[in-house]
């Protein structure tokens, strides 16, 4: 029988390149689409000369072309750091709007089922907590995280609209904070930055006073969960993430721990807008989807900063 085909558009970010390498797994041919403005080739070397994956360098803001039949479209194309969506601000809005628009396009004219990868983002600097997919969010349109934001929530209602009156099958992940192996080292996240100031025996920048709170998710479990989104029947948002919440100073006291750092926690300015509490809550994932995370944060650092000792050592 043949393969079936899916497009990951950011394909070679973090969280695309586990995706291509999920689906490949799952028997699927996959052809990334990428245009290397925060992901790299790096996360993908490994996929080159495998038969079944292909890789096209292309901005999704511009009118895309893939020949043949396509099942599954995987919309994961945005810079995703909030340093990254600083620097990047424009293009951060034109490729949730724009890009959103023509990736949609080519799902339906390709009848592909389409995922978005929406964000925790929407909820903005959240009134409500834990959050449930049915909070609508309390987000600054006009602060600096607004670019990010709005354009994910734009994507949504483009997506939306696309499956109401297009009918396009579509699917909208909330991905919450998650981590692991191939986050740049550089992408201003807490973790790769206290893991990279911690193996250099460097202060450790914790924001503000350190008490906002997050919850992170090990990149396996949210691969796992956006898999069974994408292969239920579920139309409306679905959150993935970890549920267990953590405040960024026992985060940086975790991450000292676990490199067995002398570094120092030093406070610096929190960036405005900063949500001061994000945790998942996962009842919908976990009754539609089945799907719960399996690994803890401990297990999964120690993956992560191996990967990173690598990186910054390499022997
Ligand atoms: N943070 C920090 N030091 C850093 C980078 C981030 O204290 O060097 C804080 C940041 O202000 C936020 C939390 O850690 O409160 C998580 O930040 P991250 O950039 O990982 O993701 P966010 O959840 O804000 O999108």
């Amino acid at each position: 029988m043949a393969k079936l085909i899916a497009v990951v558009t950011g394909g070679a970010g973090f969280l695309g390149s586990h995706l291509c390498d999920k689906l490949l797994q799952e028997e699927m041919k996959v052809i990334c689409i990428d245009n290397l403005l925060t992901g790299s080739t790096e996360n993908i070397a490994h996929l080159f000369g495998n038969e079944d994956f292909s890789f096209i360098k292309h901005d999704v803001t511009n009118y895309i072309y893939v020949p043949g039949r396509i099942d599954y479209i995987l919309h994961f194309a945005s810079p995703a750091s909030p340093i990254d969506y600083l620097q990047l601000p424009i293009q951060t809005l034109k490729v949730g709007s724009l890009g959103t628009h023509k990736v949609l396009g080519l799902a339906k004219e390709k009848k592909a089922r389409f995922l978005l990868a929406s964000t925790s983002e929407v909820y903005g600097d959240p009134n409500i907590h834990p959050q449930s997919e049915d909070y609508w969010g309390n987000v600054n349109p006009i602060g600096p995280r607004g670019v990010y934001d709005e354009a994910k929530r734009f994507a949504e209602a483009l997506t939306m609209a696309y499956n109401r009156y297009h009918g396009v099958d579509t699917r909208i992940v909330r991905i919450f904070n998650t981590f692991g192996p191939r986050m740049r080292l550089n992408d201003g996240r807490a973790l790769p930055a206290f893991v990279g100031q911690a193996l250099r025996g460097e202060d450790i920048t914790v924001f503000g006073d350190g008490n906002q709170t997050r919850s992170f998710c090990y990149v396996s479990d949210q691969i796992e969960g956006i898999y069974k989104l994408l292969m239920s029947n579920e139309i409306e948002p679905v959150n993935i993430g970890n549920p267990e919440e953590i405040t960024i100073n026992k985060f940086a006291n975790e991450v000292i721990e676990l490199t067995g750092s002398i570094s120092k926690i030093v406070h610096k300015e929190l960036p405005l807008d900063d949500p001061k509490v994000r945790q998942p809550d996962i009842t919908k994932a976990k009754k539609v989807l089945g799907w719960e995370p399996k690994v803890t944060r401990s297990d999964g650092l120690k993956m992560t900063i191996d990967f990173f000792k690598k990186i910054i050592s390499p022997v």
